[in-house]
């Protein structure tokens, strides 16, 4: 019976295979940790009146309503104007299994003039889950593409779930401003990331 010795190996490299190469396979996730940036005494960015760490929330609450609408479990490091530690953000999103994480954020700069989203990730599953998202991003919300980017946040470094940490929009920008401030902005940003999360899925 070596030729049936011969087709199991076969078998068996072949699921190997497809267990790796399949990005369906790893990208399954059951619960989406929603990390709105910042919060209580950290604002966050504050430029013109507009603080950073509201707008942060209300996206990533507006996130929250389209995930739990499809089913999907999510967890939001805060729920409300409270400090939370970039450790504590950390430790939250860790404690799950089969998860990933999208941290909030608006962008500033000293030079006005900039604008746009970009999304920053830190592993490779990171990567492509900060690619799916931001392809959509920018295009629905209106504003340049400043493309993904590699960077060592403490909450994308810590985490050991595929993590991203998403700028919506330069508040800096005085334009770019109150258009950030709208709720179709952070609604149109929210539905951007969402679509994004079920591409990669
Ligand atoms: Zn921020």
């Amino acid at each position: 019976m070596q030729w049936l010795a011969g087709v199991r190996m076969i078998f068996v490299v072949a699921m190997a295979w497809l267990a790796l190469a399949s990005p369906a396979w790893s990208a399954r996730f059951s619960t989406v940790i929603i990390d709105a940036g910042h919060g209580g005494r950290d604002k966050g960015a504050f430029w013109g009146g507009v603080r950073e760490s509201s707008l942060n929330l209300a996206v990533a609450r507006d996130l929250e309503l389209l995930l739990r609408r499809r089913g999907i479990n999510t967890v939001m490091t805060r729920r409300s104007d409270v400090f939370v530690s970039l450790g504590s953000r950390v430790a939250i999103a860790n404690r799950y299994r089969s998860a990933v994480f999208v941290s909030v954020h608006f962008n500033a700069c000293r030079d006005t003039r900039i604008k746009g989203a970009e999304t920053f990730y830190w592993g490779p599953s990171g990567r492509v889950l900060a690619t799916a998202i931001q392809r959509r991003l920018a295009p629905r919300v209106g504003t340049i593409n400043r493309g993904i980017r590699r960077h060592g946040f403490t909450v994308l470094v810590g985490t050991r779930c595929p993590a991203v940490l998403v700028e919506c929009g330069f508040i800096s920008n005085p334009g770019e401003r109150g258009r950030c401030a709208t709720r179709w902005y952070q609604q149109t940003a929210a539905r951007a990331i969402y679509d994004g999360l079920m591409a990669y899925r």
